[in-house]
């Protein structure tokens, strides 16, 4: 973005629509001085407004039907959709492509940038990794969106509260970057993987998204205080982003009180931001508020790439009995309309579901209540049938102008510590002994190297030196070594040296540098570590 800063470029974003809507904006002026703004508008719409290729996968179980119908009203609420159909999920998998993702597919959502996709099974027995993992990663959609707004004619316990919340999610690190080993028959370690840029990145996605959608609140929802490094950094990104955006007010919860909060008084929040796990949690916390999996849709940001898909996975125990509600999808279909710059549809859509739940004559299995169920197909006729009415239950509708997630290339500006240095490693020992004995292992091997054993824990807990203690123990040790002079790094040769030492008395598994950035410790402390 050479002649324009994002928040500028956002602005007049946020203008265009308004302007859409028939209201004069107050930052035309600066659009007319950048007219390249709205050609940037819509990254994946052409130039002309026509049409715009769109990947679609129907997937598994209950996807084709639900797919079909939310085409179907896309189509007839005044979308302009070049359909490329692809394949993806089960049958994929059993063809004997371990991905479940073929080629072909991978190449159009490239050529696209933007896909529909409908849920997507791994059958028992084939393949390692899901295709949606996969298709999360080839793409890296690092942001997950996932609105649960209350809508009309959906009663469920928080009815009447004015739940109208979005979580997003950092998609691909934290835990699931699936890091993971046995260290020993006993013992599995899964790492925790967050970055800077990978923090700052969904931060600023989270901060363009509020502006667009003229949120005014972003809480960050993080265990920061027990997670200090990892879920801190994600927390610190956040701070440093939002000094950028004064007009979003940035607050802070810790995510077993947002879960709690959640669920006394949802209608405090406007915008979620949270890392990987904690928003999968949180996310299905939130659909259940307004009405369940049936009614909750998500947009899977990339840098290139965005995909749109409901929450609901292919639902087997329903599939192909046209008793599913396609609902998530259809508005997972009005989040895709309007990224791709076609606000109108996407309007006239998001207004015929609302109104076919408003009206409740039509509903499917999952929410009819006292009424007689319909079907899937007729719920989307319903749909279709109000295409072009507005619902008169007062409902919190987004004026949602397209935001600008960070553009390609994009890297945090944060500058690197001036001073970095090694003063120690952690080494992680295999053994069935007891504290002193593995202890004074460690330190018999320090004879000659300029080191000091500073403490031994097990499961985060110090037990050596120290009194005996109640912890009970399993055959993975930490070994803390510290440098014992006050300058110079801890070599690689001398760890090297250290290692062959330990590994002739017990196997080590793990080994990790202990560093200071500008004289702060890049480390944290075992329980009970003075
Ligand atoms: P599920 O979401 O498919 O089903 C859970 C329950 O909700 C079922 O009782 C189902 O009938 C019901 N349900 C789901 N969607 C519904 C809808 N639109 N209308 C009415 N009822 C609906 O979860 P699951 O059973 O745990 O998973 C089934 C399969 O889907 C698994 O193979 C799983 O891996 C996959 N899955 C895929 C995705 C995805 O593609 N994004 C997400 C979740 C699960």
């Amino acid at each position: 973005m050479n002649e324009l800063d994002q928040t500028e470029y956002i602005a007049i974003m946020y203008g265009v629509q308004r302007m859409r809507r028939g209201q004069r904006s107050r930052i035309l002026p600066r659009m007319e001085q950048h007219p390249s703004a709205t050609a940037q508008l819509h990254q994946h719409a052409s130039p002309a407004g026509g049409s715009v290729a769109v990947t679609v996968m129907e997937g598994d179980g209950i996807g084709p039907e639900v797919v079909g119908a939310a085409l179907r009203v896309m189509r007839e609420a005044g979308a302009r959709l070049d359909v490329e159909s692809c394949r993806a999920g089960a049958a994929v998998f059993r063809e004997g492509d371990v991905t479940g993702v073929p080629d072909d597919t991978i190449t159009s959502i490239e050529r696209t940038g933007v896909a529909l996709k409908g849920p997507l099974a791994t059958p028992i027995g084939h393949g390692e990794k899901s295709a949606n993992v996969t298709l999360r990663k080839i793409f890296e959609t690092y942001a997950n969106i996932r609105p649960s707004r209350e809508l009309p004619g959906v009663l469920t316990p928080f009815s009447g509260r004015g739940v109208d919340l979005v979580v997003i999610r950092e998609n691909v690190e934290d835990l699931y970057a699936g890091i993971e080993h046995m260290q020993t028959p006993q013992v599995a370690q899964s790492l925790k993987v967050i970055t800077r840029y990978g923090s700052e990145k969904v931060a600023r996605l989270a901060f363009a998204y509020a502006r667009a959608e003229g949120r005014r609140s972003i809480t960050v929802a993080t265990k920061a205080n027990i997670m200090k490094l990892s879920e801190g950094l994600f927390q610190q990104a956040f701070d440093d982003v939002a000094t950028e955006f004064p007009d979003i007010e940035a607050r802070h919860v810790l995510v077993d009180n947002c879960a709690h909060q959640l669920v006394m008084r949802p209608e405090q929040y406007d915008i979620i931001l949270t890392t990987n796990m904690n928003g999968d949690i949180l996310s299905d916390l939130t659909s259940g508020l307004v009405g369940g999996l049936g009614f909750a849709p998500s947009a899977n940001i990339g840098t290139d790439t965005a995909l749109f898909e409901a929450v609901h996975g292919s639902a087997p125990d329903i599939a192909g009995r046209d008793v599913a509600n396609p609902t998530a999808i259809m508005l997972s279909c009005v989040l895709l309309l309007r990224h791709i710059g076609q606000a109108d549809a996407a309007r006239a859509m998001e207004d015929a579901v609302l109104v076919t739940l408003e009206d409740r004559r039509f509903l499917t299995g999952d929410i009819a209540r006292e009424h007689a169920a319909v079907g899937t197909s007729r719920f989307t006729d319903a749909v279709v049938e109000n295409i072009g009415r507005a619902p008169v239950m007062e409902t919190q509708q987004r004026t949602t102008a397209p935001f600008l997630p960070p553009a390609p290339g994009w890297r945090p500006s944060t500058p690197p510590p001036e001073q970095r240095r090694v003063i120690g490693v952690d080494v992680f020992l295999e053994s069935e002994a007891d504290a002193p004995t593995v202890g004074g292992a460690s330190e018999a091997c320090l004879e000659g190297l300029p080191m000091r054993l500073k403490m031994v824990s097990n499961r985060g807990t110090q037990i050596y030196p120290g009194e005996p203690t109640a912890a009970s123990t399993v055959d993975v040790w930490r070994a803390r070594f510290m440098l014992t002079t006050d300058a110079g790094d801890l070599d690689d040769a001398t760890i090297l040296d250290l290692l062959a030492r330990l590994g002739r008395r017990m196997p080590w598994v793990h080994v990790e540098k202990l560093q200071e950035f500008d004289g702060v410790p890049a480390f944290t402390k075992a329980q009970g570590e003075d």
